[in-house]
């Protein structure tokens, strides 16, 4: 030991007495040193120049040496070779400074296993101050270092933990200032532990929301309770993400925070979702509002109905009230309330599709025109559940009505005109026969009145008579032949494809009538030979007849089906509406020209149809429904007569 050779001035003589604790008389001695055997402690004494010259009991059962070999204790081998230098430094650093020091080294035991030391030695000094002893006590820490290294190896496996978990994690002391991050937070930020410690890490927040966060974070500290708020911070590559900063206060036994824990969690791509949803949802509310389209759905099973906001200021309702089929009933116009039951049937039947027009009566009296068309989809429980729009389309309507309404005035004024004008020349064309035959009768009465009666004059008078007749009738003849039938252009025809045609011209009529109309036009027909605009102006006939029986119509739905279909050797077409019904005391003469109950009818539509229908061979009927209304129908034969016996 280098150390002892220059401290010779700590020697005293007392180092080879029997006392080796302390001087004293040899009896004293005696009993100290029985007192240190008989302790549980493990102490020894060493001289001046760490040698070890006494060692008590405990200790020696314990090492398994004799004094003799503890001696030189560098070279005894009871210290382990890997914690020797750490001893030689200690002993070296007390030689020079002269204080009691600790040390923690292995040591090997009787059994040669080495357990933890913990070694402290405080010198003895004499009166004068001089180093006499260094007495150590030795305790054995074992138990104490496992528990140690559990304790570490807890720690590193926490840490692993947090640095690998997949959240930004840190801790603050109670005052706020950051003291730990993990890993990830490291590598987000790009921030090293130094520069984030503190407050550091707040030069990575964005600067509109560095204040308003570090605020919210020392009013947590202050209040002391847990809380989040979201802030951009900026990553390491330079982008500002959204973060959801969470905090939590750690307690001790007495209530006090200990420690802040906290998360952060990047929330920037669900930001960005929610952000796009609520702009195309502001977009979809936008278009719905200028489109005048509200959108809605109806659970049928639970009868739940949802509507977009559009739809209640539709309605004028609270936004947010439940809306109940009593409530859409309470708007509803009186004459389209069928059209609710008629909802509630369809639903019952499952039927997919849904389409409406109706009007509703807003609470100052306002009448709006709803157009609504749902779809019926089933979920995975196979509920049914209808997803729809109502548009409101008062503006269209009201202008379609306008339009209608001028075209009827027309079609009056067109029609009064051509009657007129026909009457006056049937007036002018028979007129003057007539006035022939009754100048000629009455001629002819007063030559026969004559005495002698003129029998001659009478005879020429009357053949003058017969020649005005003739020419009268010959008038009506070319009027017939100007109305009559025209000559049949045949060709082969699908009734069906003819009745679509029908359909699609007088669509917008009869949706600007409020009629729906429902088609079951058979695909699969023949082909029959006829002439296709004849037929047209037939069919055509059909529908506005079955429209006009509607007209007053408003206690049902305002429905008219159109039908074809094969039956044996004959395809036909009916047309069944809910209108008013025949008039029993009219008969078949509704298929006469010029009988007609309508103000404004001219009665011969039918009778053309049946001149049309019969030229074709084939029938034309009408009859009463079971419920209300009418249906009319015609058939047609599939093998067709040759062209000229149709124009016979
Ligand atoms: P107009 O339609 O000009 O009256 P039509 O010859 O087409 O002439 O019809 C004659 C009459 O037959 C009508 O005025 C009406 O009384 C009756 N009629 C025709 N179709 C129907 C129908 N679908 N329902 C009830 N009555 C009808």
């Amino acid at each position: 030991m280098a150390e002892s050779t220059d401290r010779t001035s700590n020697r005293s003589g007392s180092a080879q007495s029997d006392n080796v604790l302390a001087p004293g008389s040899g009896a004293d001695s005696e009993y100290l040193r029985k007192l240190l055997d008989s302790i549980p402690a493990l102490v020894a004494s060493l001289n001046p120049n760490w040698e070890v010259e006494f060692v008590n009991q405990s200790l020696l059962s314990y090492l398994g040496k004799p004094l003799e070999e503890l001696k030189d204790w560098k070279n005894s081998g009871v210290v382990h070779p890997h914690d020797l230098e750490t001893a030689i430094a200690s002993v070296a650093k007390a030689d020079r400074t002269g204080e009691a020091f600790n040390m923690e080294v292995r040591c090997r035991r009787h059994d040669d296993s080495f357990h933890w030391f913990q070694i402290h030695a405080v010198p003895f000094r004499s009166s004068d101050g001089l180093i006499e002893r260094w007495n150590v006590q030795m305790v054995d820490i074992e138990d104490r270092k496992h528990t140690e290294h559990a304790l570490e190896s807890r720690e590193r496996d926490l840490r692993i933990a947090i640095d690998t978990m997949p959240v930004l994690a840190w801790s603050a002391n109670p005052d706020g200032t950051a003291d730990f991050f993990n890993e990830h937070f490291l590598t987000y930020t790009g921030l090293s532990s130094e520069l984030a410690a503190g407050w550091g890490w707040t030069s990575a927040l964005h600067p509109d929301d560095r204040a308003p966060l570090a605020a919210y974070w020392q009013t947590l500290v202050a209040e002391g309770h847990e809380g989040e708020f979201e802030a951009r911070m900026r990553r390491f590559d330079g982008a500002y993400r959204y973060l959801l900063f969470r905090a939590n206060p750690l307690r001790d036994d007495d209530g006090r925070i200990v420690k802040w824990f906290g998360t952060n969690t990047d929330i920037n791509d669900r930001k960005e979702a929610e952000e796009q949803l609520r702009r195309s949802e502001a977009f979809l509310a936008e278009a719905q509002h200028l489109t005048r389209i509200g959108r809605f759905s109806w659970c049928v099973a639970t009868g739940e109905i949802r509507w977009s906001e559009e739809l209640y200021s539709m309605f004028d309702f609270e936004p947010g009230a439940t809306i109940t089929f009593d409530l859409i009933a309470s708007r509803c116009h009186p004459d389209d309330l069928s059209y609710l039951s008629d909802m509630h049937y369809r639903a019952s039947q499952a039927m997919r599709d849904l389409e409406y027009e109706h009007r509703v009566i807003m609470s100052d009296g306002r009448v709006k025109y709803l157009h609504l068309i749902a779809h019926a989809r089933e979920d995975a429980g196979e509920t049914l559940e209808y997803i729809g729009a109502a548009q409101d389309v008062t503006q269209r309507r009201l202008g379609e009505e306008a339009l209608a309404k001028a075209r009827q005035e027309l079609a009056n004024v067109t029609r009064a005109t051509s009657l007129g004008v026909l009457t006056a020349s049937i007036a002018h064309e028979v007129n003057q026969p007539l006035a022939g035959i009754i100048t000629n009768a009455s001629t002819c009465l007063r030559m026969l009145d004559g005495t002698p009666p003129n029998v001659d004059g009478a005879r020429e008078t009357a053949r003058r008579t017969i020649r005005d007749g003739n020419r009268a009738a010959a008038v009506i003849a070319r009027l017939r032949s100007l109305f009559g039938q025209k000559k049949i252009v045949a060709g082969p025809i699908n009734l069906s494809e003819v009745a679509q045609e029908v359909i699609s011209m007088s669509a917008s009529e009869l949706h600007g009538r409020r009629v729906s109309l429902q088609q079951e036009l058979a695909d699969d027909l023949p082909l029959i030979q006829a002439d296709r605009i004849q037929l047209q102006q037939v069919i055509l006939n059909l529908l506005r007849n079955a429209a006009d029986a509607i007209e007053g119509v408003t206690d049902r739905p305002r429905a008219i089906r159109i039908t074809t279909a094969r039956d044996g050797a004959h395809v036909y077409l009916a047309v069944r509406d809910a209108g008013i019904g025949l008039d029993p005391l009219l008969g078949e003469t509704i298929f006469e020209a010029f009988n007609t109950t309508k103000p404004n009818g001219m009665g011969i539509g039918l009778s053309v149809s049946r001149s049309i229908i019969t030229a074709h061979h084939g029938l034309i009927w009408g009859e009463q429904n079971d419920g209300p209304g009418a249906t009319f129908t015609f058939s047609l034969p599939i093998q067709p007569p040759t062209e000229d016996t149709m124009n016979a």
